[in-house]
């Protein structure tokens, strides 16, 4: 089964064309990424992937809108030399990445009316996502009409947490009017990371606790308790939490009243200091963590301070959800900084020992691209660190709910 994985944004359509035909195994036929969608020249990254090699195509070209950065996705993927398939019709589904569902979906449905219009209400909760991952959706329906369109929230694994995680302390009906709560965000990942943490461990997923620490551009934690999420970092939109590339994380909201009158700033410059120029970048001027940590090695003191607070704010997360998980199997380390960079994870878990969190030091600085286990021998809690892989999981959930047929159902 040949499935299609789109992720659009503002500008861009991401996309992962697999062959989910072997349920043990799976291959990535083409991928690709669309940027600069309605700006004088968009850039087209497309590789195809044959016979175990990989090639590259890169173009220059002006897409006007994502109708066009589609038709030029499908034009790729079914071109003679730069295509992977003949026809659109060889594609059996089509997954979108839809980022809030808010609580009317806890899991992947087959998109139809009701669904759309779900996303739709949930424009102002996610604006700079809702918007363009629906017209992904409507895009899509037009070039494969033939196929089922599945829409995986980045929401729904959290809709398991229980009131008292995903209330704030604000008047009520700020929740029940306006349907302020946490949500939550990368579920998808931390879903992947804790079947393939029960995996690792041998045990069934119902009987694994685990503190998810997801570290990319955008960073995470979740508390996974029996397999299901009871608590995580990230709020009714990501900017709570930890402290990311750019976005700083929890911070007092009486700060932006203050820095507002100082600085003359609106709420929409505020926001936008918070989400693209705060965090490491905001700190250290940088936001890359290679570049970081290579400041920190020349005694940099600006990176060194951004590491130690980017660190320590995991540290203080590990310390609350191990009293919340119970009966701790491991942490996890996963995405480009969790699964790249042992000077974080030394850091993370340094002066953690009293807390049963023993790292094995050559462990966590062998290169590797596989699940692996990085604590000392026999320690108490297994510190893991665990490659995710949003795609194949959305491609998965797309495949799974094409052979059941399932229709939406809402949760509440
Ligand atoms: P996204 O959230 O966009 O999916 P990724 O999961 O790819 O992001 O993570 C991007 C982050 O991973 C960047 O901060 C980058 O610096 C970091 N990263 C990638 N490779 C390495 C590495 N080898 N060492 C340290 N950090 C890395």
């Amino acid at each position: 089964m040949n499935i299609l994985v789109i992720n659009a944004g503002s500008s861009s359509i991401k996309y992962q064309l697999m062959d989910l035909t072997d349920s043990r195994h799976y291959s990535v036929m083409a991928s690709g990424l669309i940027e600069k969608i309605g700006e004088p020249m968009g850039r087209v990254n497309h590789q195809i992937f044959k016979g175990g090699e990989k090639q590259r195509f890169v173009e220059e070209i002006h897409l006007p809108s994502h109708r066009e950065g589609m038709s030029r996705v499908v034009a790729l993927l079914t071109d003679p030399q730069r295509g992977v398939i003949r026809d659109a019709a060889e594609i059996q589904g089509v997954g979108h990445r839809v980022l809030n569902c808010g609580e009317a979906y806890t899991d992947t449905v087959l998109v139809d009316a009701q669904v759309k219009k779900t996303i739709r209400d949930f424009f102002p909760l996610g604006p700079l996502h809702n918007p363009p991952n629906l017209m992904g959706i409507e895009v899509a329906e037009e070039f494969f009409a033939h196929s089922p369109q599945v829409a995986v929230f980045d929401t729904a694994f959290h809709q398991t947490m229980p009131p008292k995680a995903y209330l704030y302390a604000v008047p009520r009906e700020w929740y029940t009017q306006y349907r302020l709560r946490r949500y939550g965000f990368h579920g998808t990942s931390h879903k992947y990371i804790a079947r393939e943490t029960a995996n690792f461990l041998g045990k069934p997923l119902a009987e694994t606790n685990i503190i998810s620490i997801h570290l990319g551009n955008g960073c995470s934690m979740a508390a996974i308790r029996n397999g299901k999420c009871v608590d995580t970092t990230m709020g009714v939109t990501p900017l709570e939490g930890l402290v990311m590339g750019t976005r700083s994380g929890d911070i007092d909201p009486a700060a932006l009243e203050y820095i507002m009158e100082q600085t003359g700033m609106d709420i929409h410059q505020m926001l936008n200091a918070l989400n693209k120029q705060s965090g490491l970048k905001g700190l250290c001027g940088v936001n890359d963590m290679r570049e970081v940590v290579e400041r920190t090695a020349k005694g940099n003191e600006q990176a060194e301070t951004a590491l130690q607070i980017f660190c320590y704010r995991i540290q203080k997360y590990i310390g609350a959800y191990m009293a919340v998980v119970k009966n701790l199997d491991a942490i996890v380390f996963t995405a480009g900084i969790g699964e790249n960079s042992w000077p974080v994870r030394e850091r993370v878990c340094r002066d953690l020992e009293h807390l049963g969190l023993s790292l094995d030091l050559d462990k966590n600085s062998a290169p590797s691209r596989e699940a692996r286990a990085i604590e000392k021998e026999g320690a108490p809690i297994r510190i893991l660190v665990v490659p995710t892989n949003e795609e194949l999981q959305i491609a998965l959930e797309t495949k799974e709910i094409i052979e059941r047929g399932t229709a939406p159902e809402q949760s509440a």
